[in-house]
């Protein structure tokens, strides 16, 4: 496989492949969690069937070697109460959502940050355990929610809702909206933001002023 990152999006389908180390390359398949019971009885033929969607990648799957068994995985989209006496959760512990907008990372370390920083409040005794944590809880779910729900959308690999598709049109051929639109995907501005009414009005005007 070539040396770059290249990524399909295709009906109920999402696939991947990315340059990993000594000429190795990761290829990812993903398909809506509806139809794993189905497609666990033959995961690498379901696997190869998505690549049919793009068949120049699928003639280079065919002639490359796998190196390593298929690893799978199923996530679970939850928020977890992140603490109670003498414990608090972080990271993935304490909320999980879908890899696919990539931001368990990060999350897991703003969590730490956010923890940690309560508990020292807690201990040095500023305030009481449970109001520390309790504004890390809040703190960290209104971080969270709106890139979690963004992601729960995403994951189902389904068409965009209409309107998400009316702003998609409009957001197309506009430089500043599409960095926007990037910005929010790699989490360094929250779907609260991008989406923020004003902000989809202010796309939409532009996008008819060039229509
Ligand atoms: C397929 C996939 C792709 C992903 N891609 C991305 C990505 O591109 N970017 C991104 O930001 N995130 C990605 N994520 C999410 C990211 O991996 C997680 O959000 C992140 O690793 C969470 O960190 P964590 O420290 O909370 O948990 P973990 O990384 O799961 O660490 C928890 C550790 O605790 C250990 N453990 C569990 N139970 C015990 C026990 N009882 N005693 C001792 N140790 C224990 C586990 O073995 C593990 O090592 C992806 C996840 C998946 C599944």
């Amino acid at each position: 496989m070539a040396g770059r990152f290249e990524t399909y999006i295709r009906p109920n389908r999402g696939f991947a492949a990315v340059p990993t180390h000594d000429g190795l390359t990761l290829v990812i398949a993903g398909w809506p969690h509806a139809e794993l019971e189905a497609n666990k009885s033959d995961i690498e033929g379901n696997y190869l069937k998505v690549f049919e969607l793009a068949p120049p990648f699928l003639e280079r799957i065919r002639a490359a070697k796998r190196e390593v068994r298929f690893a799978g995985a199923c996530v679970p989209n939850f928020f977890r109460k992140p603490f109670g006496p003498g414990w608090a959760l972080v990271g993935d512990a304490g909320y999980n959502k879908d890899p696919i907008t990539a931001q368990g990372i990060s999350d897991a370390f703003h969590d730490a940050e956010r923890c940690s920083g309560a508990v020292d409040e807690a201990l040095r005794g500023v305030r009481s355990f449970d109001a520390a944590l309790g504004d890390y809880q809040r703190a960290r779910d209104r971080h969270a929610m709106p890139m979690y729900e963004f992601t729960c959308q995403l994951a189902t690999l389904q068409p965009p809702p209409p309107e998400m598709q009316r702003l998609f049109g409009a957001i197309h051929g506009n430089a500043a909206a599409m960095d926007d639109f990037v910005r929010m995907n790699a989490g360094t501005i929250s779907p609260a933001e991008f989406f923020a009414p004003e902000r989809v009005g202010a796309m939409m005007a532009a996008a008819s002023l060039r229509n």
